[in-house]
């Protein structure tokens, strides 16, 4: 490890003093070898039929729809809740501080925001931040079931309760289902807290760190 990946582990866990990793993932190549064969989707033909989405009553309160972004053929997708304001400004997700958290958090595993891919449960900000309501999820979902059978990632890592329910199709509280691995039709699923949680409450970054070593150790272990 060098110590540029060093550095970003240290930025991201220097306030609750962790050990440091000490070997990188392989980050080259498509990475869906051996694993079934997709339903020929693609990310811009999902983007395309969500069209000028109207179909649920977030739709004129928004000013862009966040559909997603990242590598298309990302070994690792993350799934937050719905944009907020910078998203909503900006038409991409995780921009704003809970964003640059986002960030750091994928660089002390030693990837880059570019290796993976990033979305949203809700393409479409909720006014005021307020929580996704089901017929919002309902219309949502299908669209966020397409966009990981076309990036077919070898694991998703859900942040927060919205897209840890709405992934696992669950009620458990993200407490419960954080830390462990979810089999989804032969993609791991794993939850851990949502960064704009770890703003507020910085002493759980313990827990996303240990959930951030096992997706690592998932990768390596889904390579070999
Ligand atoms: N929170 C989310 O859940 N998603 C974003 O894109 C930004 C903040």
């Amino acid at each position: 490890m060098n110590f540029n990946e060093i550095a970003a582990q240290l930025e991201f866990f220097r306030d609750i003093g962790v050990e440091t990793l000490e070997a990188s993932p392989s980050r080259g190549g498509r990475h869906s070898e051996g694993r079934p064969p997709g339903d020929g989707l693609t990310l811009d033909a999902i983007r395309a039929e969500i069209g000028d989405c109207q179909r649920c009553k977030l739709a004129p309160c928004r000013t862009n729809i966040v559909f997603g972004s990242g590598n298309p053929n990302a070994e690792l997708v993350f799934v937050g809740e719905a944009p907020g304001y910078d998203e909503d400004q900006q038409g991409l997700p995780f921009v704003g501080r809970a964003g640059q958290l986002l960030t750091k958090i994928i660089e002390s595993i030693n990837l880059k925001r570019e290796d993976v891919y990033i979305c949203n449960v809700l393409k479409c900000r909720p006014p005021e931040n307020r929580n996704p309501e089901p017929d919002e999820v309902a219309s949502c979902n299908p669209f966020l079931r397409k966009q990981l059978a076309a990036i077919r990632p070898k694991v998703v890592c859900c942040l927060g309760t919205f897209a840890a329910q709405t992934v696992l199709q669950t009620a458990a509280s993200i407490s419960r289902l954080r830390g462990k691995f979810f089999d989804m039709d032969g993609t791991r699923v794993i939850a851990t807290f949502h960064p704009a949680y770890l703003l507020r409450s910085p002493e759980k970054k313990r827990e996303v760190w240990e959930d951030m070593k096992q997706i690592r150790a998932e990768l390596f272990r889904l390579r070999s």
